[in-house]
């Protein structure tokens, strides 16, 4: 019998990037022929994970700043939906003649959606963030408001570009499988989510791309800061982290961003590795502490690696994830606004004292283990192939 042909549908972000790398090895391994449709920034990456990359070009400005800008407007969903209808053409020609037998596609690559709609293919969703459901959405009421504003402004863009009718309703309704990169229990109210959402935890694989930066830190303790890949052009933050740690314990790792020139932030300690981008997972791995910006991979990250967390959240989906890991117990939440070098110094000292905290984040890096990552997510890409897909 031929291969089954898995097409991954994804925007260009790491932050979704990331977690499908390691499922797509899994996949590969299990025999099934995977494409993957991304922008030329991801192609290298996508393909060590043994994909085939398919090019797309995004409309999306991918520049840290105009990401910032975007999201700050509100301006995502519709700049996300109009984008998808840009891809939708473009895959339709990069598909022209090998139709996929399942689309797996995130959860804001709405292409995917419509592609599998159009094409009558089966489709998965993975959920790079919280799940949703019609108890919980991702959004605050302002922001759920203003989508009702962008969506009779899509309509009309639709009917302009004379393209189909579609409604945010029907691109929200889950699919038969939705597949979570978070244990259950760090999902806000889990216990209305149903069977066809699959809570693997994080999807961590090799990072190869990235050189080895372990600090000799002898017997300090090892604390990593990072704001991310896209909220993180804050250079007055990287300063204040400086003076907050430079007469310390700590060995303070520090990613800055694309942006940032660590150079431009003055005097580096000698008790400080400062960098526009680090071996996350490597640092992680030795780590007593990160503060972080709560994106979801690294908040998934701290987890798995059983790392207290001081979260400095910089957008909406940021502050749920701040507030979840007080909630929980799994580090502290410090306001973006409040951030001041004796607040980041307090912070700092409250987590790493606290030895309820570290059993807690303890007992969710167990749940993490336990709930199969990757390779739990593949086997659920199999299961489903066998009830439902019908090779092309
Ligand atoms: N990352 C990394 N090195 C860095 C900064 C980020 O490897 O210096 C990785 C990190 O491990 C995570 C991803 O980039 O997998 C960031 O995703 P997240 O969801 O945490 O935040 P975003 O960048 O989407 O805001």
């Amino acid at each position: 019998m031929r291969q089954h042909h898995i097409s991954i549908i994804n925007i260009p972000a790491y932050g979704h990037v990331n977690p499908t790398l390691a499922l797509v090895e899994k996949l590969c391994e299990k025999g099934y022929r995977v494409t993957y449709a991304t922008t030329e920034e991801f192609a290298p990456a996508v393909k060590q994970a043994g994909a085939s990359p398919l090019l797309y070009q995004t409309t999306i400005n991918v520049e840290p700043e105009r990401i910032r800008e975007m999201i700050e407007k509100n301006e995502t969903p519709i700049s996300i939906l109009k984008e998808s209808f840009e891809i939708l053409p473009q895959l339709e020609d990069l598909y022209q003649n090998d139709q996929p037998d399942l689309i797996v596609y995130d959860f804001i690559a709405f292409a995917g959606k419509l592609f599998a709609d159009k094409l009558n293919v089966p489709a998965i969703r993975l959920c790079s963030s919280y799940a949703q459901n019609e108890s919980f959405q991702l959004g605050s009421e302002e922001m759920l408001k203003q989508l009702k504003q962008a969506e009779a402004d899509f309509q009309v863009y639709l009917e302009k570009e004379n393209l189909p009718a579609v409604s945010f309703e029907h691109l929200a309704i889950p699919e038969a499988l939705n597949i979570v990169f978070m244990p259950r229990s760090f999902q806000i109210k889990n216990e209305t989510f149903d069977e066809r959402f699959c809570f693997v935890g994080p999807s961590l694989g090799k990072r190869g791309e990235q050189e080895s930066l372990l600090p000799e830190t002898g017997n300090r303790p090892l604390m990593l800061i990072s704001l991310g890949t896209a909220f993180n052009a804050w250079p007055e933050f990287y300063r204040m982290c400086i003076d907050a740690f430079r007469n310390s314990d700590w060995h303070v790792v520090m990613s800055t961003g694309i942006s940032i020139e660590p150079d431009s932030l003055g005097d580096i300690p000698d008790n400080f590795t400062v960098r526009q981008r680090v071996p996350q997972l490597d640092i992680l791995a030795k780590a007593d502490l990160f503060v972080s910006h709560g994106g979801m991979n690294s908040t998934m990250e701290a987890m798995n690696a059983g790392v207290p967390l001081v979260v400095i959240p910089q957008m909406y989906e940021q502050e749920l994830t701040a507030r979840r890991v007080d909630e929980l117990g799994l580090g502290v939440y410090l306001p973006k606004e409040e951030v001041s070098v004796s607040r980041l110094q307090k912070a700092v000292q409250d987590v790493s004292r606290d030895k309820e905290m570290l059993n807690r984040v303890k007992d969710m890096q167990k749940d993490v283990k336990e709930a199969g990552g990757a390779e739990k997510a593949a086997a659920e890409i199999e299961t489903f192939i066998k009830k439902s897909v019908v090779p092309q």
